[in-house]
């Protein structure tokens, strides 16, 4: 990690150190473009994020275009094994419906974020700069962009990229009809050992499932996953990127409870993560006594709340030399898994446009236009992403009568549970 001195010079800067920012950074660099990106947190791992995503054939071949060939595979190796099942339930885990994925190598694969942002960083160590928080993006006289830091550093770039986020600094200067809306539905998630006392407290009936096991009473709804590695991080890591530091993680199962959002008591310390817990535990107190066993025996300190929102499309860039990727232009509630992949999605395509632009020679011209031409792609597969995600949203948490009498009575009353209910 270097300081940059406080101004600094830089073909493409890019803002947040997260999925699309690094992935764009990879690929960036693999193309010799010279890169930076500054991050708001202290170091790489600060914060519990330690969640599972998955990350599906647009996810996985982002990551192929973006990072050199054995940190792909070390992505890969890295990750859970492919293949199963995603399983609708009502609370008593009566099954109303399963999808089946094919164990096929370029399908979608679980990874920890943390194993994969560890991968994403690899040969970026002099290139992200921690304690960086970007606050304002402005365009300079000579068609270049300035980026402005918190304690008056700024960095002046042909490119600004606001890759910072749901929560973004720059959205209101570069997509400023773009700000997310909130959808009135949040999410407490967890994480539980998959290994208890030496025993593996997954039962065979959902060995390889994903669950949605939906309650009873509107807006409520519990998921969970499981995050086995198909090999420990760390033995991926020593044989594919040896002496590169690796995490340290074991296999988990992730949860997350959803509810609706004026159900988080007023004033709830909402970075508390036993309390968190608790409300968890609450919302999920009609659900099957192996949903509870999972919140109460989670790693409390991984416990993390989600509010979600969905994206507004943004018209054209409003900055000639600024673009935006990810959760900072498309935010999406986590229903269907698109929210990452989205965001690596936006990194190669950006990435591509950039590289273009530079080898056509890299005129301040020639990248507003790569930038112009990134978003016109990016706005329909983004925002059918955020679509789907919200219209999935609403049919599972909502009232609508008739759908919910079949999800949640007719199809389970076909079905005795999948565990017992003790
Ligand atoms: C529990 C959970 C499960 C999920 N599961 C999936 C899944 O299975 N599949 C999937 O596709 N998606 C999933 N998602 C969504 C996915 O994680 C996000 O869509 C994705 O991380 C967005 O990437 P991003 O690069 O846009 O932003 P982020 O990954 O959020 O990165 C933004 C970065 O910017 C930094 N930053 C913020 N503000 C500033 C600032 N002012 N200055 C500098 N840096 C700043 C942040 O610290 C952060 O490092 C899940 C999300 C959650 C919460």
């Amino acid at each position: 990690m270097t300081e940059p001195s406080t101004h600094h010079t830089t073909s493409v800067a890019i803002a947040g150190a997260g999925l699309s920012g690094l992935c764009l950074a990879q690929y960036l660099r693999l193309r010799g473009i010279d890169v930076r990106v500054y991050e708001r947190d202290p170091g790489p791992f600060t914060r519990p994020q330690g969640y599972r995503i998955t990350v599906d054939a647009d996810g996985l071949t982002a990551l192929r275009d973006s990072l050199p060939p054995h940190l792909y595979e070390l992505a890969i190796s890295a990750a859970g094994n492919p293949g199963g099942y995603f399983r609708f339930t009502d609370q008593r885990l009566r099954q109303a419906f399963k999808l089946s994925f094919d164990a096929d190598d370029d399908a979608e694969r679980q990874m920890d974020r943390q194993v994969l942002r560890s991968v994403l960083l690899l040969g970026l160590e002099d290139r992200v700069h921690y304690r960086h928080e970007v606050t304002a993006v402005e365009p300079t006289a000579d068609g270049r962009a300035l980026l402005r830091l918190e304690n008056g550093r700024h960095v002046t770039a042909d490119a600004v990229i606001a890759a910072d986020g749901i929560g973004s600094a720059l959205r209101d200067r570069i997509a400023p009809d773009g700000a997310p809306r909130d959808t009135g539905m949040a999410g407490v998630y967890g994480r539980t050992p998959l290994v208890q006392n030496g025993t593996r407290i997954l039962p065979d009936a959902l060995d390889r499932s994903g669950v949605l096991a939906l309650g009873d009473r509107t807006g409520r709804a519990v998921f969970f996953t499981t995050m086995e590695f198909a090999r420990p991080p760390a033995q991926a890591f020593a044989r594919h990127a040896p002496g590169a530091p690796a995490p340290d993680i074991e296999d988990y199962i992730m949860w997350g409870v959803v509810l609706p959002r004026p159900e988080i008591p007023a004033g709830a310390a909402v970075n508390d993560p036993v309390a968190l817990r608790q409300l968890a535990l609450a919302t999920a107190a009609d659900h099957h006594p192996f949903i509870r066993r999972l919140i109460e025996t989670s790693d409390p300190a991984a416990t993390i709340l989600s509010t979600f929102a969905a994206g507004s499309r943004p018209g054209p860039w409003a900055l000639p030399n600024a673009a935006a990727t990810g959760d900072a232009v498309h935010a999406m509630p986590p229903f269907g898994a698109h929210g990452g992949n989205t965001a690596l999605r936006d990194a190669a395509l950006l990435g591509a446009k950039l590289a273009a632009a530079y080898a056509a020679g890299g005129s301040s011209d020639a990248i507003t236009a790569a930038l112009a031409a990134y978003r016109d792609e990016m706005i329909p597969y983004a925002f059918k992403a955020v679509d789907l995600a919200e219209g999935m949203m609403r049919r599972l948490t909502g009232s609508k009568g008739v759908q919910q009498w079949v999800m949640l009575k007719l199809l389970p009353s076909l079905h005795r549970p999948l565990l017992p209910a003790t």
